[in-house]
């Protein structure tokens, strides 16, 4: 027997179940899991995934036993419906839309009002009690989209004068409404649409020289392949490619009865999300418009009216609500919501349609949401019971914590500001940037660096890539659910929409807002979370998560959960001091090279760089030793006894003389020397291969008293707070270790520092440790003899990246693009680390390591160390600890929580628990 390809639901039952999504795609599944549920979809059948794939195998043709199939699914629907497909009586229409395993949210096509044809148009408007209106509107609907959809876009079908066809018919709607003197679509009578339709048809011909087929069978069959068709459409392949979609998973195809919002005054339609997908709260909230179809929700030319009290925004205390307006439709709502909620247990994204007073749910699926919002419903559905404290850890994307870190705009500066206008607040945070009127411009003007602000009347998937590239994303027209607003959250950026006040001229480059006028390339700032669009860049402040509760408590479970430390990488006490509030349990990484540069300290670095004499060398190196010790003294305060890794000088010294002119002249003054000597000196200093070159320990090896001075300022900072009875625990890292020697070479240097610093402050212990960073290849190899000596690991990833793949981590720009455009490698592997690879050095690192030092402390300080991917591969790979940068370290902390539940670590569990116990008591 064939496999089956077409699924059947409606009447309460369906073939198809939720767990299968990749077969039905998710709407499909969730169709035939509301069905067997007793919620009120319309039938219908789905058409499955493998059926995509079979049809471009077969070069674009439906296969027989699928027509067949769904032909035989038709009856069904019919049978429940009570109605019959292409019938001169009663006719059923269809829908026919896509649906692949994860939402595409407006990448791909939809036709909707198959099935009206010169046979059918009699019956329907009987059935409609004779509203010709409506029924003339829905054929207007369905030949404009058919034309579009599936002559010109599916089938290819040229128009004749290059002028798309969608663009044409819209043309003439909007003439004849502008002779009209209307704006409404619902304005426009019987008597205008039945003439305009046959104008559509003959402009359907005439431009792409095939009549529009009035036959309700082709229609379907033509309907199902451009939905087939359109899997393949540039918009779906750019939103797949950024969204990480496999191009090959195919998209399924839903045929559906159709029901009608738009049949007069009686019947809606509308978009809901169970609970509020902006900030989180558990509050229904939806929009929905009256004598309307769904797509005029999503497309934002209407803006439509909030479903209950919830979801009224300040200026809408008057608006009349569904809630208001038709109780008991929407009380019967209301129970679907609480249903769909218990049933799948996540926030819901529904639409639904009201016919007649009679409602029908036409979709849920998971609803997208913002990062904010993403916490809080994860926290409350936890402390609701409707999911476990474990599921609501997994449940939130680490990345997504950014949004809540995320800056906003000034108050104050708000305060100060000129507001532009105000519109509906889609997406939180603060957007500052230049303003762009096409998403071309937008994405152009961010690869040359720029911030900019995309306004737009309304955005459509033909903008993602703008969207994308943008600061922030401001409409003109749309609601909440508008594709701005959803696209937007979805990536967690800010966005105004419905913001009425502009008057856009996209062509002129400008928008007149009231007596202003912004043109390209002007400042504007938007306050995402309240919807306020101000002229000018103002300032922004960082994020306070730790005044979100619900935040606070989720980090509070990760925290109780992982089984791993999280550090932070940095070299102030300010730093130090956001780490920590950010839940930095220690410094993995201060750079000491980064305390160089302050202008009264570099004088004295260039001037040991370019000593002639060892001993004018120590003098120059000396110099520093007191602003280095006051630098370690600030952090050791700041971290108040939680370990501090610090890592002796790194980079090649040429890096602290790149001078202009003047510069050399005044160093040579200072210096008592010609301004040509000093050239000489720093010409000598030059490398081919500068990050192969005199760089890490070597420079130590090759200037001793570079490390003598370095150690002495760590060690004596912390002697001095020993004696004042503060604790401090420093780590001293010794940088691109790759043989041993090269280890016990400086390590020599730093004990005996540590004999004389005990000695000058009367101490007869003094607590530190001196370890070594793993970032060269040969270092993983030999790590067994290495960790004879070292105390603690740190990989330093990026370099074992750099060196590993012999990748330039300066140049990898000139080839990256490359490589991820012919898929040669998923991701940069400088941002996620590539595990198949680099990682199995890691985890010979680690065992080598600690085969002859079986309690080494090992972490990992390079970039990797923040992110989520990477930091469960360190989980996984035995890690004590990962450290990353302030703002990374929420985000570490809870991919750390999530690869515990993932893969929890067996062996150290017991121990484990109780150390994360008593963090997330914290
Ligand atoms: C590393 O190489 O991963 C590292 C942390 O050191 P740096 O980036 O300073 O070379
Ligand atoms: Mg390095």
């Amino acid at each position: 027997m064939a496999k089956k390809s077409v699924y059947f639901f409606g009447g309460g039952k369906a073939d198809g179940t939720l767990k299968m999504k990749n077969l039905l795609g998710g709407k499909g599944a969730n169709l035939a899991d509301m069905a067997s549920i007793g919620i009120p979809v319309p039938a219908g059948f789905t058409i499955t995934t493998e059926v995509c794939t079979e049809y471009y195998d077969n070069k674009g043709r439906i296969p027989k036993h699928v027509t067949d199939e769904y032909l035989k699914a038709l009856k069904k629907v019919e049978k429940v419906m009570g109605k019959k497909y292409g019938a001169k009586k009663n006719p059923l229409l269809l829908s026919v839309r896509s649906g692949a395993r994860m939402s595409m949210p407006g990448m791909m096509d939809t036709v909707l009002n198959i099935g009206l044809c010169a046979e059918t148009i009699p019956g329907l408007i009987e059935a409609s009690g004779g509203d010709e209106r409506f029924v003339y509107d829905a054929y207007r609907r369905l030949i404009t989209m058919y034309a579009d959809v599936v002559m010109e876009k599916a089938q290819g079908v040229e128009p004749a004068d290059g002028e798309s066809i969608r663009h044409k018919l819209e043309h003439a709607y909007d003439a004849l409404k502008a002779k009209r003197g209307v704006t409404e679509d619902t304005d426009l009578t019987a008597e205008d649409l039945k003439p305009l339709c046959e104008e559509f048809k003959a402009t359907v011909k005439k431009s792409l020289g095939v009549p529009f087929p009035d036959d309700a069978y082709k229609q379907l069959e033509g309907g199902i392949k451009a939905v087939f068709q359109s899997w393949m459409g540039k918009r779906a392949i750019a939103y797949r490619n950024i969204e990480g979609i496999p191009h090959d998973w195919g998209t399924a195809v839903n045929v559906q009865a159709m029901v009608f919002g738009n049949m007069g005054d009686t019947s809606a339609t509308g978009v809901a999300f169970t609970r509020n997908p902006a900030n989180g709260e558990d509050a229904f909230y939806g929009e929905w418009l009256i004598n309307a179809q769904g797509e005029d929700v999503v497309a934002g030319t209407r803006t439509p009216l909030p479903v209950n009290k919830a979801s009224k925004t300040p200026d809408q205390k008057n608006v009349q609500s569904l809630e208001e307006m038709w109780p008991k439709t929407y009380k019967q709502l209301f129970a679907i919501r609480n249903k769909l909620e218990k049933h799948y247990t996540d926030m819901q994204d529904i639409e639904f349609t009201i016919e007649d007073k009679e409602l029908w749910m036409l979709q849920t699926r998971t609803g997208k949401r913002t990062g904010p919002a993403a916490i809080r419903m994860a926290v409350e559905m936890a402390e609701q019971k409707l999911i476990s404290k474990e599921t609501a850890i997994m449940r939130v994307n680490p990345e997504q914590i950014n949004e809540l870190l995320h800056p906003m705009v000034d108050p104050a500066a708000e305060k100060r500001a000129n507001v532009l206008a105000k519109g509906l607040p889609a997406g939180p945070g603060g957007g500052v940037g230049q303003v762009v009127f096409n998403s071309d411009d937008a994405a152009e003007w961010a690869k040359d660096g720029k911030k900019v602000i995309l306004v737009r009347n309304e955005t459509s998937p033909e903008d993602v890539h703008g969207m994308h590239a943008s600061a922030g994303i401001l409409t003109a027209k749309g609601g909440m659910t508008s594709h701005a607003a959803l696209v937007a959250r979805g990536w967690g950026k800010c966005c105004i929409v419905g913001c009425g006040a502009l008057n856009i001229d996209a062509k002129g480059k400008k928008v007149t807002i009231g007596d202003k006028v912004v043109k390209e390339g002007d400042w504007v700032s938007m306050n995402g979370t309240t919807g306020v669009l101000y002229e000018g860049q103002l300032d922004v402040l960082p994020a306070q998560p730790d005044r979100n509760p619900w935040y606070k408590k989720l980090m509070g479970w990760a925290d109780a959960t992982r089984q791993i430390n999280v550090r932070t990488n940095c070299e102030t006490p300010e730093d130090a001091a956001q780490a920590i509030a950010f839940g930095a349990e220690g410094i993995g990484l201060a750079r000491t090279e980064h305390m160089f540069f302050e202008p009264e300290r570099i004088i004295h670095v260039r001037e040991m760089i370019l000593a002639s004499s060892e001993a004018d060398r120590r003098a120059a190196v000396m110099k520093l030793l007191p602003f280095q010790k006051k630098d370690f003294l600030g952090i050791f305060k700041a971290m108040a006894g939680k370990p501090v890794t610090v890592r002796l000088l790194d980079p090649p010294l040429h890096e602290f003389v790149t001078l202009d002119e003047s510069q050399v002249k005044e160093l040579a003054k200072h210096m008592g020397l010609k301004p040509e000597q000093v050239q000489a000196r720093i010409a000598q200093l030059h490398e081919l291969n500068p990050m192969l070159g005199h760089r890490g320990c070597r420079l130590g090896i090759a200037y001793p008293e570079i490390t003598e001075m370095q150690a002495t300022a760590i060690l004596s900072a912390a002697a001095e707070l020993a004696t004042k009875k503060i604790k401090v625990l420093p780590e001293i890292m010794i940088p691109l270790v790759g043989h041993q020697n090269e280890y016990k070479n400086q390590a020599a240097i730093i004990r005996a520092v540590a004999e004389d610093v005990k000695k000058k402050y009367k101490l007869k212990t003094l607590d530190f440790l001196v370890g070594t960073m793993i970032e060269i290849p040969r270092a993983c190899l030999v790590a067994d003899k290495i960790a004879e000596e070292a105390e603690f690991f740190s990989f330093g990833t990026n370099d074992l990246t750099q060196m590993g793949f012999g990748f330039s981590r300066d140049d990898i720009g000139g080839f990256l693009p490359h490589y991820l455009k012919e898929e040669i490698l998923p991701v940069d592997p400088f941002q996620v680390l590539d595990q198949e690879g680099i990682g199995q050095l890691v985890e010979m690192g680690v065992a080598r390591g600690r085969s002859t030092r079986p309690d080494l402390k090992v972490g990992i300080c390079g970039e990797h160390g923040g992110e989520p991917k990477s930091v469960k591969f360190c989980h996984r790979s035995g890690l004590n600890y990962v450290s990353c940068s302030p703002f990374r370290v929420p985000i570490a902390r809870l991919a750390a929580a999530q690869a515990a539940l993932e893969t929890p670590r067996k062996v150290e569990k017991k121990a484990a628990k109780k150390k994360a116990a008593k963090r997330g008591k914290k």
